[in-house]
């Protein structure tokens, strides 16, 4: 009842807080973060080295960035964040049309061939929809994947990530299975595909209003990170000049178990129950995929221990999943917040319980933008070395609903911290995967050409 919510139990600090203390990196760590991943960028960008290298650095055959005066007619494809989306862009245009198609859960975990067949009639119903299948569009594909890009349109998938599993799709070129599809369909064409990352369509879509945007972060349901390198310093790209952009993939950082001196027990379970144990450790302590179970198992284990919701676990709580990630910036905003949340978990809270659960929340969320900050001044710090610059200012283009739910102060400090030459400005993309994807296929038209002449 209410008067027994008003009735505090206090709880002993320090147990609450040898719960947390794990959870919380000081600068030094942080640092010592940022410097290990520093070695493992320079394992992926190397000849030999890159094959068993956790960090993938991968080479995306982007050479350029937008210089504002793109323009043209796209259709694109954005699969592997929160929605399944398909877009009509016309770059020079505020508007677009879209598209949002679900994907049912049991097709991310089905075979290839249906997921790309429901792709392709998701794209057809789209064409139909807006009286556009006569027409034959240049298509940029966001695809959020790791893959070894062989060309702007040859993409080979390494691994799927996050929620998806599709058999037969590994080691495969993406591209062609989207192709085989829409030949399977026989009832409309498209033009020439460019395959995106979403992080290469967010630094381009960025990059589009703002040229000195050179970086492209996403911290959504998954996390990641490019930027713009020197070609000479890419070691399986034939050439010296000029700069690439390259995919890092810094959520595999951590892979070959060096972070394992900073992970909790909580980490080491979410990423046992995972769908794909022992890849993408980093990946798994940031991002929108995992946060809310990172949370669930720590409340889960307080309680167990008699410090939460008189030592009793709902239902709710001990369901993996049941946590979700929003709740965690809900929770932030608000003990009100809070107490609903917990009242629809059926749980037995009072003000105490609701507090904890706060702090928890904002220990974990914080852990989070931390860990991010520490790797973005890698790569800042790089491309200031790079460029045997006393100082760099540059933009980052940032996308992801994780980037964009919670408060950005905590991150932009302690890039500060850790990268005190590099003055940043953070912009958030307006529509990384719809407008950068179709920026990317008119900027490798445009260089193309210049290629030809
Ligand atoms: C994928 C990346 C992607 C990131 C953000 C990761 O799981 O491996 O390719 O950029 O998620 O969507
Ligand atoms: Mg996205």
């Amino acid at each position: 009842s209410q008067d027994d919510r008003q009735r505090l139990s206090p709880r002993p600090k320090v147990s609450v807080e040898k719960y947390l203390q794990p959870f919380q990196l000081s600068p030094e760590t942080l640092q010592e973060v940022s410097a290990r991943l520093r070695k493992d960028l320079l394992r992926g960008l190397g000849k030999h080295s890159h094959h068993k290298a956790p960090v993938k650095m991968l080479p995306t055959f982007v050479r350029a960035t937008p210089d504002g005066t793109e323009k043209g007619d796209f259709l694109a494809l954005d699969l592997g964040g929160t929605n399944f989306r398909v877009l009509h862009v016309r770059v020079e245009e505020e508007a677009q049309k879209v598209q949002i198609c679900a994907i049912p859960q049991e097709m991310m975990l089905g075979t290839g061939e249906q997921l790309f067949d429901h792709i392709a009639t998701c794209l057809g119903d789209f064409l139909e929809s807006h009286n556009l299948k006569g027409q034959t569009l240049p298509l940029g594909f966001t695809f959020s994947f790791p893959c070894e890009q062989l060309e702007i349109d040859k993409s080979i998938l390494i691994r799927w990530t996050k929620g998806f599993n599709c058999s037969g799709v590994e080691g495969k070129d993406v591209v062609q299975l989207l192709k085989e599809a829409i030949h399977r369909r026989g009832d409309y064409h498209i033009g020439s595909v460019a395959m995106v990352n979403d992080t290469v369509g967010t630094m381009m879509s960025c990059g589009y209003k703002d040229q000195s945007c050179e970086i492209g972060m996403i911290i959504g349901t998954g996390t990641n990170a490019c930027y713009m390198e020197e070609i000479k310093n890419v070691k399986r790209i034939e050439g010296k000049d000029g700069r690439m952009c390259i995919n890092t993939e810094w959520g595999g950082f951590g892979d070959d178990g060096c972070l394992d001196d900073i992970l909790t027990e909580f980490d080491v379970e979410v990423d046992k129950t995972s769908i794909n144990p022992g890849v993408h450790i980093f990946e798994k302590m940031i991002s929108g995929m995992y946060l809310g179970e990172i949370v669930r198992l720590v409340l889960v284990k307080m309680t167990k221990d008699k410090l939460l919701f008189k030592g009793q676990i709902s239902e709710a709580l001990g369901t993996p999943g049941r946590f979700e990630t929003k709740f965690i910036s809900e929770i932030e905003d608000g003990l009100e917040n809070a107490k609903k949340i917990l009242t629809e978990l059926g749980l037995d809270w009072d003000l105490v319980d609701a507090s904890v659960v706060r702090l928890v929340c904002d220990t974990i969320s914080s852990r989070s933008a931390y860990l991010c900050a520490a790797a973005l001044a890698t790569l800042v710090n790089r491309i200031r070395n790079n460029r045997k610059l006393g100082h760099l200012k540059t933009t980052v283009g940032v996308d992801g609903t994780v980037y964009r739910k919670h408060p950005t102060s905590k991150l932009q400090k302690a890039v500060r911290l850790l990268a005190p030459q590099c003055d940043i400005t953070f912009l958030v993309s307006e529509d990384g995967s719809g407008t950068g994807a179709a920026m990317v296929t008119a900027v490798a038209q445009s260089s193309a050409c210049v290629t030809a002449s």
